[in-house]
Formats: C-alpha cells, structure tokens, sequence
C-alpha cells in the first residue's frame, strides 16, 4: 500500500482492522451505529460516562490519586504505603466495567478509533484540572514500540495536540527493560528506576502532567516524576484513564 495512504491511516488513529471489522460494541458487541466514530454504542457509553469519577457525587477521593474512597480517609491503601514523586494523579475512571473492556480492546490495536473517544475524555479532565499545562506522554519500551508498531499513549496525545490544542511535550524517553505487567510492587519500584531520560534540545516545562494510559503501582509515574524534578520541575501532576 502506498506509504502516504498508510501515514495518513496512522495520523487518524485507525487500524486497519478498524476499517475492517463491522461496527459493533466493543462491549456489549450489539451495532453501535454509524453516528459515532468509535465502535462504542449510546446505551455502553452513556454507562460508561456515568461512572466517570467526575461524575460521581457523595463520594470522598484519594488525595494523591484520585481514587473514590469507601472507608478510608484523604489517601487510599496504596498511597498510605507508597512515596510518589508525583504531586498527585488524577484518573478518570476506576479500572473496571465498561472502561476496562474499551481500553483493553484498544490496546489490543484492533478498534484503534477509540483513541478519538478517550482523547475527548482527556481533554475534559485536562481543561477541569490542568488547563494551560503541557501534557507529558509516558513513552513505551522501544522493542515493544517496534513490536507492536504503534503506542496507545501516542495515539491518543496526537489527536489532544492536533484536535484539541493541548500542548503535548515529548520530552521523555525511555531504555529499554522487563515490561512492568508481569512484576508485582516491590519488582517494577526496581525495574523503573533509571528507566527514564530526557531529551536534552528541549526546556524542562515548571509544572508538567504525566499522561498514561493505566496506574497500577505508580511506579512507572513517579519515576518519570523524579527525573523531571531533578531536572528542575517544580509540580508534576498526571492523568490517566484509568486506576485499578
Ligand atoms: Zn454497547
Ligand atoms: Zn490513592
């Protein structure tokens, strides 16, 4: 295929597959409707909207992490345990129901359109907390970037630059290394350090956001923290899709 028709594909955020598959629900699986231009239909969506942690009322949430508390006080479990660099993280959902299916389905590369959907959610959480903030994406392993031939965070940062005129700074980089899945807390606390450099052409922005698709330890975010703040950041917040 030509190599400009296949760039252009790329830009948009769709995978071939995603031209290909028929439009269902990546969760309920029923037509979704030709009205949206992700495979997600109005009943799924509106519930998966309505359990946004921006839409929650009569709950408390995590100081540090954003994460609805039931009977704990100001931090939740995990942050009471951990020391994060991180000033604090905004996640707009709990890592679970129909957001899990949608970012699961995403990441697999098969309905990559849905970068468009979560890029919005994005956009809303960065215009109601981190306004005017340059947005960081969390790059990938380098041999899992080549592996898989495109990023979920980089899809999603290119259509809050293009579309929503976020200023997205790729200023991280990233060696390579053991993938974090497959480890437990205290293992990815080891296997991120020294993870993370900064590209040396560009300004060290004040007060940055991380931006990731989800937080499980911290790890990854507050590694990325450390380095900017030894580089001379003062604040650096995050947000990510989703928290488990
Ligand atoms: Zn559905
Ligand atoms: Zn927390």
């Amino acid at each position: 295929m030509d190599q400009l028709i296949k760039k252009g594909i790329r830009q948009l955020g769709l995978g071939f597959l995603d031209l290909l598959a028929p439009n269902t629900c990546v969760v309920c699986q029923k037509p979704a409707g030709r009205q949206n231009a992700y495979p997600l239909c109005a009943e799924c969506k509106a519930n998966l909207l309505g359990k946004s942690y921006a839409s929650l009322s009569g709950f408390s949430f995590c100081k540090l992490c954003g994460k609805a508390l039931i009977s704990e006080q100001e931090l939740c479990l995990r942050c009471r345990k951990s020391i994060y660099c991180f000033d604090s993280i905004k996640p707009l959902f709990r890592y679970d129901g129909e957001i899990r299916d949608v970012i699961l389905v995403y990441k697999m590369g098969s309905r990559r359109s849905l970068a468009a959907f979560l890029a919005g959610l994005v956009h809303e959480e960065w215009l109601r907390n981190f306004d005017g903030r340059p947005l960081l994406p969390i790059p990938p392993r380098p041999k899992k970037l080549k592996r898989k031939g495109w990023d979920q965070v980089e899809d999603m940062s290119r259509i809050l630059e293009k579309k929503y005129k976020v200023p997205v700074l790729r200023i991280l980089k990233r060696f390579d290394g053991t993938e974090q899945k497959a480890l437990g807390y205290e293992a990815r606390q080891s296997n991120i350090k020294g993870k993370f450099y900064l590209r040396s052409n560009m300004q060290i922005p004040e007060n940055p956001v991380l931006f990731d698709d989800v937080f499980t330890t911290g790890a990854t975010l507050s590694e990325c923290a450390r380095v900017l703040k030894a580089a001379s950041a003062l604040k650096v917040d995050a947000i990510c899709l989703a928290a488990d």
